[in-house]
């Protein structure tokens, strides 16, 4: 096996890594559920996007579908963490299913802002990425006056309604910095453009994301850990190489290639808000056995937040 060379080299673990409140809550209601109900429960889309955790669910009972026809009459359905348009909650009422929203706090924060502003009668950009399920389910919080932004270049050919009555939300999985580039561009063809109250990025991508600013510039190449359709995963790999670092995603330790480790002094890991810890453990064991055999806890911000469980799945209802 290739190794590095140097007796000294060692892993960077950034803190904080791995999941957020909203993914810890989303794969808790599937697990009560399975608990409670039996299964199938059914879950419209990945409950988030991380292959190691969908596929555990599955073993454990849960059925993962996109069309709500794919679902029985009777049956318990669970909406994933990047919410649903309003067209979809309707269908599976007008079915009769027994829903348990598992949609982040911070995902649904955004759709009332959305529910708000056009009822007050403002139209509203989203700044997002098109085809994400997070951006379909804010989009469909109204049925006209959305208009999806994904990059400035979308600006200049936006054309609304009424400049005056305008406002912006944005997909909470940004990256923070390409982000203000859009608000910026947005705020200058627009000068009254409502702003959200508080940022719709979320803390746990902030935070991510601030992490890896802080361990990029130490390190010789910096691992993310995290599925491929994680948008929150992308953008720490992203950005870690536009601080000039090698980066790569990975999805489970068989997917390292001991190339990227040769010669390295320092290695950096981290995990997407919807990677499990025990998947960054086995990457850092894998990264381990090529010779890199230091590691370093940074220090970095402690989260604390946790959300409350749906009514009919709180530990109180078994
Ligand atoms: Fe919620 Fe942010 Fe986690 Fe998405 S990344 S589930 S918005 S806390």
């Amino acid at each position: 096996m290739t190794s590095v060379s140097d007796v000294d080299a060692e892993i960077l673990l950034a803190q904080p890594r791995g999941f957020c409140a909203g993914v810890d809550r989303a794969i808790e209601i599937v697990e009560r559920a399975l608990a409670l109900f039996g299964a199938p429960i059914y879950v419209r889309h990945e409950i988030v996007h991380n292959a190691y955790v969908v596929s555990d669910l599955r073993g454990k009972g849960a059925i993962f579908i996109e069309d709500l026809d794919e679902v029985p009459a009777g049956s318990t359905l669970v909406f994933s963490a990047h919410g649903v348009p309003k067209a979809i909650r309707k269908d599976a009422e007008a079915r009769g299913l027994k829903v348990f929203d598992a949609t982040c706090p911070l995902v649904t924060k955004v759709h009332v802002e959305v529910a708000k502003m056009r009822a007050e009668g403002y139209e509203i950009i989203m700044i997002g990425h098109r085809g994400h399920p997070e951006v379909e389910g804010t989009m469909g919080q109204s049925g006209e006056g959305m208009y999806l932004v994904e990059d400035d270049n979308d600006i200049a050919t936006l054309s609304v309604k009424d400049p005056e009555r305008l406002a912006y939300v944005t997909q909470t999985t940004l990256s923070v910095d390409d982000a203000a580039v859009v608000i910026e561009a947005l705020k200058a063809r627009f000068p009254a453009i409502r702003e959200p109250k508080k940022q719709d990025i979320c803390y746990a991508t902030q935070n991510r994301q601030d992490a890896v600013k802080f361990m990029a510039p130490q390190c010789d190449v910096v691992i993310v850990v995290g599925s491929p359709n994680s948008s929150n995963s992308n953008r720490l790999r992203e950005l870690a190489e536009k601080l000039g670092v090698p980066a790569y995603m990975v999805d489970a330790a068989d997917q390292l290639d001991p190339a990227w480790f040769v010669g390295v002094k320092r290695v950096g890991l981290t995990a997407g808000a919807s990677a499990p810890e025990a998947l960054a453990q086995s990457v850092m064991q894998r990264i381990r056995e090529f010779g890199v055999k230091g590691v370093r806890k940074l220090d970095g911000i402690v989260e604390n937040i946790a959300f409350p469980l749906p009514r009919g799945l709180a530990p109180s209802a078994t």
